[in-house]
């Protein structure tokens, strides 16, 4: 029996669960409340993930700049690049889901355990909140802000310690690493908890739910697309004046391997084939460029933050101020460097800005039984801006092949 649940791929279980979990709701009502506890299980396991997952990947993250810097030119325009257009697609997820409120229709009360976030739009504040005064107390009470700047801290304390620093970047290596794998075990439970909260959501409101649910997947799309037609060629063209269908077709193979696997790490190999032996960027800059790309530039996952928070707000109604938004736009480019380039970690790394803008984790159980299928197309998108970097970067440093960029016979 475990062998059958085991071979079925997870997102298929997750999807079948809410598919369940929606026919289970519609037809027991809102008695399908007593089954709620198997969600804020689920919900309570993502929390107990959220402040070491983001304090070893952060960490870890910075030391694998440090690298970088040996490379100097190349990182620090990618840089550049990755955190301009990760701020980019945020700011187009906020607004997409400010002016076309996929969370109106369903209203959902606020949870007991839920405390609004009191923040009024004052600068200085908001500077303040970002240095923690006791790190152990900020990661005891969940406070992620000035935990990030903790862990950014320490990894330039770390970079410069030099020789002394390298135990530590092993050993927050391997943290990042057994967190990803604990996250594996955590998201096990996504099924149950998907069915159980699925089940209460579509006994409590009906099929009032579901239309706001195909709405964020409608938006999640849109979004993606516009950040592929829009910025990535603006970026091809700024940088390099070259023919913009080109990268297109060259890129294809890639984009299929992302669509299909929900990981920007296992399309990789195909990503620099298709940078190298289509778009013709040198064997340097783009193993370069798309192995920091496929860990921390992900436009569609930075994108979806911005519009999962503005539809968890939306659902709970919860009010979001100038500070939320702004707050959503710093945490959500954060959380998409922070998410490692594996099917669901944008789900994950949900709880970092939900937790800083004070939005009800819940929302995370609410969208996880669509998550694949948005994933899929964030990956898409996320692979897709890795390759226009490299390609601006490849240009840039003089090393890039243009003819075989321009090229037909792509593989
Ligand atoms: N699956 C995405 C990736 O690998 C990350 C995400 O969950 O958004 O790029």
């Amino acid at each position: 029996m475990t062998k059958i649940w085991f071979a079925i791929p997870l997102w298929q279980r997750v999807v079948a669960a809410l598919l369940l979990g929606v026919i289970t709701g519609l037809a027991w009502g809102p008695e399908a409340e007593s089954i709620k506890w198997i969600g804020d299980l689920f919900i309570k396991a993502i929390k107990m993930l959220v402040v070491p997952l983001i304090f070893f990947s952060l960490v870890a993250g910075v030391c694998a700049i440090g690298d970088l810097r040996k490379l100097g030119a190349v990182g620090g325009r990618s840089l550049l690049l990755f955190m301009v257009t990760g701020a980019i697609s945020v700011g187009l997820g906020l607004g997409l889901g400010t002016v076309l409120q996929p969370g109106a229709g369903l209203s959902i009360p606020l949870p007991d355990s839920f405390t609004p976030s009191t923040e009024t739009f004052d600068p200085t504040d908001m500077i303040l909140r970002f240095v923690p005064e006791n790190v152990i107390d900020v990661m005891a009470t969940g406070d992620v802000l000035p935990l990030i700047t903790f862990a950014i801290l320490f990894g330039i304390g770390i970079l410069l310690a030099g020789e002394a620093g390298l135990p530590m970047v092993k050993a927050m290596d391997s943290g990042a690493i057994i967190m990803q794998k604990m996250t594996l075990i955590v998201m096990e439970l996504t099924p149950f908890g998907v069915f159980a909260l699925m089940a209460w959501v579509a006994g409590t409101f009906g099929t009032d739910a579901l239309l706001p649910l195909a709405k964020v997947v409608g938006l999640n799309y849109f979004g993606c697309a516009l950040i592929i037609v829009l910025v990535y060629p603006a970026i091809i063209k700024l940088f390099t004046k070259l023919p913009i269908l080109d990268f297109f077709r060259g890129i294809l193979d890639a984009q299929a391997v992302a669509y299909s696997t929900a990981s920007s790490n296992a399309t990789l190999p195909v990503s620099m084939r298709c940078t190298q032996r289509n778009l013709g960027v040198s064997r340097s800059v783009s193993s370069f460029v798309l192995s920091l790309g496929a860990t921390i530039n992900m436009n569609g996952t930075a994108m979806y933050m911005g519009l999962a928070s503005l539809f968890g707000a939306q659902v709970f109604g919860v009010e979001l101020g100038v500070t939320e938004y702004l707050l959503i736009a710093i945490t959500g480019t954060i959380g998409a460097v922070g998410a490692a380039g594996v099917p669901g970690s944008g789900l994950i790394m949900m709880g970092l800005v939900f937790g800083v803008a004070g939005i009800p984790m819940e929302t995370i159980a609410l969208v996880a039984g669509i998550d694949r299928i948005m994933d899929m197309m964030r990956t898409m998108t996320n692979i897709t801006g890795d390759a226009a970097v490299a390609v601006a970067v490849g240009h840039m440093m003089g090393e890039i092949d243009v003819e075989e960029y321009e090229s037909d016979d792509d593989v």
